[in-house]
């Protein structure tokens, strides 16, 4: 049994292979799907902020681009291409659920302690109270290196800490965190409960994709921040967007990693 089922506010972040077809574009059928639970579990009481990647990916499917652009100008004109693209489309579908969207758009300057995160943090909780659903991605079009949060992974554990999340949950490509690479080792399995994170740090792999960033490095490095900040995460397949709804009826499935909670 995991926590999730209480769980109140909560962060969802989806991935570019989970979002689109191999050509790059939308895979309309699975974020139907998504946002349907999305909205649903938000009747049942809960609030959801979606951290969405995608803008890169389906920027580039749509300026034809079979390879990711290397070069800064061309990933941030795919961004703002794709951007436009992913907003349009949450908008109309949660719409259709009557349920209003917002779009939030950070990089590594507006998440450091200041001015800056104060009034993100602000612009989200008024949000919420107005029972809207923020979607959130780096701003990619004005990201630079040095301001650059780099990935989705590490920004939902952010958003997720900014808001005072109770649970953060990453729909990746991949069933959860296994012991091996399961793409190249079959006696790979999965591991279903994770108490300390840093024990497993050196299970991260690298990257695949050729539309997005991440892999499970990034995301065990959001585990890290999530859990010291005593958020509970979780990894599960986001091909089906509908097994959130067993995550958030208690059921252990994907890796669950147990978020630190402070002794009161
Ligand atoms: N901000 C990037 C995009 O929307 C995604 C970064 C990531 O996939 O982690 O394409």
């Amino acid at each position: 049994m995991n926590r999730f089922a209480a769980a109140r506010r909560v962060v969802v972040k989806v991935g570019t292979t989970t979002l689109t077809h191999g050509s790059g574009l939308l895979n309309y059928r699975r974020l139907e799907r998504l946002v349907k639970t999305l909205a649903d579990l938000k009747n049942s009481g809960k609030e959801i902020v979606l951290v969405s990647s995608g803008a890169i990916g389906v920027g580039m499917g749509e300026l034809g681009l079979s390879a990711r652009p290397q070069d800064m100008p061309t990933k941030q004109a795919c961004a703002a291409v794709g951007q436009c693209e992913l907003m349009y489309t949450y908008d109309k579908l949660f719409g259709e659920y009557n349920h209003s969207v917002a779009q939030i758009l950070l990089t590594g300057e507006d998440i450091v302690p200041g001015k800056r995160r104060d009034n993100a943090a602000n612009t989200f909780r008024r949000l919420l109270e107005f029972g809207v659903v923020p979607v959130v991605n780096e701003n990619d079009t004005v990201s630079t290196e040095e301001i650059e949060i780099g990935d989705n992974d590490t920004l939902s554990a952010v958003v997720a800490t900014l808001i005072g999340a109770d649970a953060l949950v990453l729909l990746s490509d991949i069933d959860g965190l296994y012991t091996a690479n399961p793409k190249e080792d079959p006696t790979a399995s999965l591991i279903p409960v994770v108490e300390d994170v840093d024990a497993v740090m050196s299970l991260g792999g690298g990257s695949s994709s050729i539309f997005g960033k991440g892999g499970m490095a990034t995301k065990l490095h959001a585990a890290q921040t999530a859990c010291s900040a005593g958020v509970d995460m979780a990894i599960i397949n986001g091909s089906d967007p509908t097994l959130l709804y067993r995550l958030f009826d208690g059921e252990n499935i994907g890796t669950y990693f147990v978020g630190r909670k402070q002794d009161v």
